[in-house]
Parts: C-alpha cells; sequence; structure tokens
C-alpha cells in the first residue's frame, strides 16, 4: 500500500520552470500495474494556462530570430539526452502506464524518428524563389513560424505522441504548449528537464497539466495558433469544431478500428503471430491495434480460430517488471470495467467467447487494472463490440465471404485509421490498396505504422483536419507561407496601371 508521503504532487512547467498548481483541484497519477495512487497532478485553471501562454507567446519573437541551423542544434542536443536518459525514462514510463520495458523502448525510438525529422527541419522548411517573373521582379515564397502553438496528447504513448505533435514544431521556430494526458503526465515533466537541460529558451516548451479547462483556454485564446491533438474520436471532434471556431488551424487524430483482413492463401501461422502481437500488444491500447480479424471463407476462418486459440492461451500478462511479461495492465479500472462490460455485451449480443480474458486470475485477484486476451467469434456488424472503438485486450473475428466483402464492411465503418491485408496474391493486395478508405494501409505486415519521415493520420473519424502526425506535413502545419514580389531599381520612374498585373 502506497502511503501518503509516497504520493508525489507533480507541477506544470511554465517560462522554465516547475511551477505549482495553484487551482487546488488534482487528478490522481496511478501505477496502473499495482493499482496504487503514486502522485496528484494540478489541474490548471483557466487563468493558470492563461499565464502560460502568455509567457510563451513573451519567449516566441527572440527564438524566430534564432537562426535554423541553432535550433537545429537544440533539438540534436535533446535527442542525445533522451537516450542518455534512457533508463530513466522507461521506468517513468512504465510505472504510470503499466506498459511493458521493451514496448517503453520501441515507443521512446519511434518518438526519436520524429526528433531526427525536426533536426533536419533547416532542409524542410527551405522556401521557393523564382528570377524575373515580372518586369525585374523576383517572387519568392518563404516559410514562417505561426508563433504559440497547442499540443493536447493521449496516454496511451506518454512520449512518443508528444515527441511527434512538438519536435518539428520548435524546430521551425514556434512554441509550444503542451497540454499531457493528466494520466502520464511523469513522462511530460520529466522531458521538459531534458528540454531546459539541451538550451531550449525557457517560454519556447511548456507543459501545463489539466483537463477540460485547460484545453478550453487553449482552443478559444487567440494567441494561440494552432492545435495538434492525438486522442479518442469524439474529443477529436468537440477539438477540431471549437479549435476551427475560433480561427485556429487544427489537426485532430481520433481513435482506430483497424481490421486485419486475411485471405484463403496466406500463410496462417505467420498471419497468426502478426495478430497476436498486434493486436494484444500494450494491452490493445494502441491506436493501430488490430482490432479485427477478417478471414476471408469459413475454412480460413475455422484454421484461424484453431491457431489462435493455442497461441493466445500462452499470453503472459504480468507486471513490466518480470521479464517474460507479453503485455501488462490497461490504464484505469474505469477502463478495466468499460472492457470487460464491453465483453460481457458482445456475448450477450450473439458473439462467442473463444478466449475470455475475464477469467485470469490476474483480472480478478490483483489490485492492478488487469483485463486477459479476449477473442470474440462469429461477430457481426451492428454489434457494440464491432462498432465502439474497445480500448484493451478484447478482440474480434469477423467472418467474410469475399474480399469485396471485407473492403465494403471496412470503407462502410465510422473509423478508418489503419488496416492490414495478408495473401500471397499481388491482384488483390492491389485491390485492396486502391478500394480501401483508410488512411495506413499495409500488405503482409502486422500493423501499418510507417517510419517517423512519413506522414501518418486515418481517415474518417480517425482524423478531423488536414494535417498529420510525423512526417514532413509537421512542417508544413506548424509553419505559414508568405509570398513576397520584390523589384529593386535604378529609375524609380513608373506610371499606374489600372489593368490586373500581367507577367510580361
Ligand atoms: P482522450 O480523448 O480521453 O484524451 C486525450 C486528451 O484530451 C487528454 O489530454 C485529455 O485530457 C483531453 N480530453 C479528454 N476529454 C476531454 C474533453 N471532454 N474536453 C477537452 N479535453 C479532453 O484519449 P485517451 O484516452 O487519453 O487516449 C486514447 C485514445 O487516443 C484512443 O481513442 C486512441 O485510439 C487515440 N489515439 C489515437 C492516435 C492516432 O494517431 N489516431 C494515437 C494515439 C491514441
Amino acid at each position: 500500500m502506497t502511503t501518503a508521503q509516497q504520493v508525489k504532487t507533480l507541477t506544470h512547467f511554465i517560462g522554465g520552470e516547475m511551477i505549482e498548481g495553484k487551482s487546488g483541484r488534482y487528478g490522481s497519477v496511478y501505477n496502473p500495474t499495482t493499482g496504487d495512487v503514486i502522485a496528484k497532478v494540478p489541474l490548471a485553471t483557466v487563468e493558470e494556462t492563461r499565464e502560460a501562454i502568455v509567457k510563451a507567446q513573451a519567449a516566441f519573437p527572440k527564438w524566430r530570430d534564432t537562426s535554423v541551423a541553432k535550433r537545429a542544434e537544440v533539438v540534436l542536443k535533446f535527442r542525445n539526452l533522451v537516450t542518455d536518459n534512457m533508463e530513466e525514462l522507461l521506468q517513468i514510463i512504465c510505472t504510470e502506464s503499466g506498459k511493458t520495458i521493451d514496448d517503453a523502448r520501441g515507443e521512446i525510438t519511434r518518438g526519436l524518428e520524429s526528433v531526427d525529422l525536426a533536426i533536419g527541419a533547416p532542409h524542410l522548411v527551405k522556401g521557393e524563389y523564382s528570377v524575373n517573373v515580372g518586369g525585374q521582379i523576383n517572387a519568392y515564397s518563404a516559410k514562417y513560424p505561426l508563433g504559440v502553438v497547442a499540443a493536447i496528447s493521449p496516454f496511451n504513448f506518454p512520449i512518443m505522441v508528444p515527441l511527434a505533435q512538438t519536435s518539428m514544431a520548435i524546430a521551425v521556430g514556434n512554441a509550444v504548449v503542451l497540454k499531457a494526458s493528466e494520466r502520464v503526465p511523469m513522462t511530460a515533466l520529466y522531458v521538459s528537464e531534458l528540454w531546459k537541460k539541451a538550451g531550449l529558451p525557457d517560454g519556447i516548451w511548456t507543459v501545463v497539466n489539466g483537463d477540460k479547462d485547460a484545453v478550453n483556454e487553449l482552443l478559444e485564446n487567440p494567441i494561440v495558433q494552432a492545435i495538434s491533438f492525438v486522442g479518442s474520436t469524439p474529443v477529436a471532434k468537440y477539438i477540431y469544431e471549437t479549435g476551427s471556431k475560433y480561427g485556429k488551424r487544427v489537426t485532430a487524430l481520433g481513435g482506430g478500428k483497424n481490421n486485419m483482413v486475411v485471405m484463403p492463401d496466406a500463410d496462417l501461422e505467420q498471419v497468426a503471430n502478426a495478430f497476436i502481437g498486434a493486436a494484444y500488444g500494450a494491452a490493445s491500447q494502441r491506436c493501430m491495434a488490430i482490432s479485427t480479424i477478417m478471414p476471408v471463407g469459413e475454412e480460413t476462418a475455422d484454421r484461424l480460430v484453431a491457431i489462435l486459440k493455442e497461441k493466445i492461451a500462452a499470453l503472459k500478462v504480468g507486471s513490466y517488471t518480470e521479464k517474460d511479461t507479453d503485455f501488462g495492465p490497461v490504464i484505469s479500472q474505469q477502463s478495466k470495467e468499460a472492457i470487460l462490460a464491453a465483453i460481457n455485451k458482445g456475448e450477450a449480443e450473439g458473439a462467442t467467447v473463444v478466449c475470455d480474458g475475464r477469467e485470469l486470475a490476474i483480472v480478478n485477484e490483483s489490485k492492478g487494472f488487469f483485463v486477459g486476451p479476449t477473442l470474440l467469434d462469429h461477430v457481426t456488424p451492428g454489434m457494440e463490440i464491432y462498432e465502439q472503438e474497445v480500448f484493451g485486450p478484447a478482440r474480434n473475428v469477423v467472418r467474410v465471404d469475399s474480399l469485396e466483402e471485407a473492403i465494403q464492411l471496412i470503407n462502410e465503418h465510422e473509423l478508418g485509421n489503419g488496416v492490414t491485408i495478408f495473401t500471397n496474391d499481388g491482384l488483390a493486395a492491389r485491390k485492396f490498396t486502391t478500394e480501401i478508405d483508410v488512411g495506413m494501409v499495409g500488405v503482409n505486415v502486422p500493423i501499418p505504422i510507417p517510419v517517423g519521415y512519413h506522414n501518418f493520420a486515418g481517415f474518417k473519424g480517425s482524423r478531423f483536419g488536414e494535417g498529420h502526425m510525423f512526417g514532413p506535413d509537421q512542417a508544413r502545419f506548424f509553419t505559414k507561407t508568405k509570398t513576397i514580389s520584390e523589384r529593386w531599381v535604378t529609375n524609380t520612374e513608373t506610371a499606374s496601371t489600372f489593368a490586373f498585373p500581367s507577367n510580361n
């Protein structure tokens, strides 16, 4: 049992300092593996958030005017500090999220790809130049930072998503205010220390901890120019609509319901191995987790379910402190209860429970928020477990008769984050990649997560707004393009012209 003395009171990071919360409101940060409260996180008021935004605004001009090379140097130093402090970061991430050490290490590595791309920002923000577009006029387009920009992040990637949302924004000259997830704030605060050590000027990186009050101030405050949101679909939609109403540039990435289509010619052993990792890794708390496997044909389905049943039974659910753990707990007791309720509902609606994660001893005996790996067969459209994103290890088998039926079902679903197909038939793969209405598509890969230097975002209800996380599009999203026409002549004698200027 954690004693009151062990529960840390966390802060914000504003103006380059750890600042105590003034609201008197706190959220509880849990260790999901033990179920203990390990910290109290301050929930900022509107006024505290406003003060943080104003400090960021004051810091912005100097950073904007710092050379791109100098900015890139600071980002490179930050990158090195992340790798130098990897072990400490792993402990923080695993303690507050419950993910395994290997999974957390993978998350940091993927996050660093965004930092690497940001170090190359000078190349990405190069403009365009044309000489003599009219009489002795040269024209050029140049990219300028926006000013103060905000990132609002989810709990499931305490470091990767914030790094992907903010590294490029900083490198191209903005001041960033991060509203970290109140469920995993310790990682963001530790990252703040690393930015400071890297030499980032005070005010360019801010962490405001909080909930709806802080978020609403970021959405409404006229100083904030852009919002990068990652989280669940209902909140993403709200963020997009509200931020747009207040005149901001908004990208809001939402949830996923990702399918793995299995053609009869696929190697089912390979498919099963791919599915197990992609479906249950991180206790299925990934926006790109495979939630539904869609075997084509009854025979494929029967063979596949038999293989999966055996492999799922061998999975080890437990603490990140044990070496052989495949996945840990979900983030909260509330989340655990929602997942168990979704399984009960799926069963009541007619799905067959092939593997029952409700029955594991750890689920019923531990104070941690564990849910065992669950597989429901004969799931059909219309069932809640098919329609809703279940953010935990309850996965579905949806049996289809043809590739066409699989494509139709996937395209009709509200969410369109990721999808993958397993087949040895190039024509089937080509038809699938052409016709599928989903943002990230895989062929014979478990989860189609591209590398950090490719743009990343879903379609339909998985993304609101025209922007991406990761990738070169970040350099576009966090800059505005100014186009300048310039003429320097010795003879300044010109006559007025009233016709629209032509270029000759
Ligand atoms: P969430 O939507 O509950 O919270 C995300 C952020 O929004 C948090 O910082 C939270 O404080 C804030 N927030 C929550 N409710 C709010 C409200 N009513 N008003 C204003 N702000 C609010 O998401 P989560 O549970 O932290 O994360 C899991 C979700 O994120 C899943 O749906 C997952 O699929 C999604 N996700 C998507 C991607 C992607 O790339 N598309 C990546 C990671 C996670």
